[in-house]
């Protein structure tokens, strides 16, 4: 046996331990889903390694748990990849999990409760501790010469190591002290089958508890779509993501060219922070023949569809392709594109079969969708899927499309017209639009910096420019007859000529260098004054930047 050594948390550790030691989480049996999820994580590295290696695992990968009612115990075996003693040092001590960071972090801030928290992060290892007192770890990596190696903590400041001079095979092996309040319950084993169930039936690997395996192993995006139920694909949306709610809609494919593929997506019912920390928690899962390569990658979706979730497995890629090289790799890129538009024209059904439901998908995921702006290739596609509120609608509720805004347009009208305002009733009021509501020309209501990205960038829909209102040649109005019988002004005598330019000049002195010129103007009927935007000088972009700065 080796020394025992002493070791202290690191801080985040502690603070995340303290949190979840007082926390009155209902829930406490997730922490199950999460050491079997390492555990799955652990095995799939073993398979990872083979692959490259080209060899089979040499010991059956399997996930193993047993319980002990007179000890009050609970264990869970692997025979993963294990860890060496650094590794432990590193993973079990500090934080490794991003998502526990985040969680601790936001936690700290106290904005959100503590429940919700730990439900949408989900928070690793150290989630064992709602329910233990004490925790031993006994590992062995797969590396040669590795010693097997025995971490044990009650999880308030420190842990012990300790190598041990038992030879074992590589895994883990965790073994649970449980509070005597959770004792009953997680050493039954029915209670442990159902827990395993309900979190964790899709792990790609058999799980036993007792004797009997309980998960079905089953990699429900290569069956075919007709013999699943709508059930299975929540039960598997649920446990890919976490979610405790039913996805708000499935996109189930089969590929075979340019590239074979099977991918099985979900778009959530919720939107999330896509721009805060919750960026990172993005990205499909890339299977290759059924083995897990990559959680998460984050090349096959673009940002602005950030929020789909799912899987990809493709029959294409070899097996030992690495991490690093899958980034270049033309077949990826050929995958990436190919459900970019699958999903694309999925969302484009879903607009035209249903507005109202794509009302829903658009409140929940729309501010993250125009980011597809930058999408050059799917221009048009994603030009057919933006929303804006306008003018036409009853309220700021109502959304329109390009498309829709044509419809209502005046049969000379080569323009669509949009103007960025913070609210609906100031640009009910604003004195730029005046001769648009005179002349019932519906403009496009923006309430977003993005927003005004978007027209940049897509310039024109459908043979019709997306024009700036406040920039706009009103000239081009006059064409179209106003709603109410115009007072046509009439032309000024000499006399009131010689007052309004001693007016403007007045103006201007007063005004000073706040602004470039003052002049007279016929776009106005009601309002007295209105600022402009010397044509050319896009400050209103500066403004955008600046909000966009001080979000
Ligand atoms: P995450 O799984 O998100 O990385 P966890 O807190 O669940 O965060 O686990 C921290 C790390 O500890 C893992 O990344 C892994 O390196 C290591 N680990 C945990 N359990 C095992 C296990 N059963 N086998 C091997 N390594 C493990
Ligand atoms: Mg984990």
């Amino acid at each position: 046996m080796g020394r025992k050594t002493t070791h202290k948390f690191k801080a985040e550790v502690s603070q995340l331990l303290e949190i979840l030691v007082h926390s009155l989480y209902t829930n406490k049996e997730i922490f199950l889903r999460e050491l079997i999820s390492n555990a799955s994580d652990a095995l799939e590295k073993v398979r990872f390694k083979a692959q490259s290696d080209s060899g089979e695992p040499e010991i059956a990968p399997e996930i193993r748990i047993t319980a002990d009612e007179d000890a009050k115990t609970l264990t869970i075996t692997d025979t993963g990849i294990g860890m060496t003693r650094d590794e432990l040092m590193r993973n079990i001590g500090t934080i490794a999990h991003s998502g526990t960071a985040e969680l601790a972090r936001l936690a700290e801030e106290g904005k959100e409760s503590l429940d919700s928290l730990i439900g949408r992060f989900g928070v690793g290892f150290y989630s064992v501790y709602m329910v233990a007192d004490e925790v031993t770890v006994t590992t062995r990596s797969i590396e040669p010469d590795a010693k097997a190696i025995a971490w044990t903590s009650d999880g308030r400041t420190d842990y012990k190591l300790q190598e041990l001079d038992e030879d074992r095979p590589h895994g883990t092996e965790i073994t649970v002290f449980l509070k005597e309040d959770m004792a009953s319950q997680f050493t039954n084993e029915a209670h442990l089958k159902h827990v395993v169930n309900t979190h964790s039936n899709f792990i790609n690997f058999p799980i036993f508890v007792g004797e009997d395996r309980v998960n079905t192993i089953q990699a429900l995006w290569r069956e075919p779509k007709f013999q699943i139920k709508p059930e299975q694909y929540a039960e598997f949306y649920k446990f890919l993501t976490f979610d405790s709610e039913d996805p708000f809609d499935t996109l189930h494919t089969t590929v075979d060219a340019p590239v074979q593929f099977n991918a099985l997506m979900f778009i959530p019912n919720e939107g999330g922070d896509p721009f805060g920390m919750g960026r990172e928690n993005r990205g499909l899962d890339l299977y290759v023949r059924r083995v897990l390569i990559e959680k998460q990658n984050k090349d096959l979706l673009p940002e602005y569809l950030a929020f789909v979730k799912g899987v990809v497995d493709t029959e294409d890629l070899p097996l030992n392709i690495s991490r690093e090289t899958l980034q270049d790799n033309i077949l990826m890129r050929k995958i990436s594109s190919t459900l970019v538009k699958q999903v694309l024209n999925h969302l484009d059904k879903m607009a035209k079969d249903n507005a109202d439901r794509y009302a829903e998908f658009w409140n929940a995921h729309g501010e993250l969708f125009k980011a597809g702006y930058m999408d050059f290739l799917n221009k048009d596609k994603f030009g057919n899927l933006v929303r804006f509120n306008s003018s036409a609608s009853e309220d700021d509720k109502g959304l329109s499309s390009f498309a829709e805004y044509i419809t209502r347009a005046k049969e000379e009208q080569k323009e669509i017209y949009y103007a960025y305002g913070p609210s609906r009733e100031a640009l009910g009021l604003s004195p730029h639009l005046e001769v648009f509501r005179k002349k019932g020309i519906e403009v496009l209501y923006l309430y977003e910096p993005i927003d005004e990205f978007v027209m940049d960038s897509l310039r024109d829909f459908d043979g019709y420019t997306l024009v700036s209102a406040e920039h706009a040649d009103v000239s081009k109005l006059d064409q179209f007859e106003s709603l109410e019988k115009e007072d046509k002004p009439e032309a000024l005598s000499d006399d009131q000529q010689s007052t309004l330019d001693k007016l403007l000049v007045r103006i201007k002195d007063v005004l000073g260098d706040g602004v470039t010129e003052v002049k007279a103007s016929t776009r106005l009927s009601d309002s007295p004054v209105c600022l402009a935007n010397p044509d050319g000088n896009v400050t209103s972009s500066m403004d955008k930047i600046m909000r966009v700065m001080s979000k």
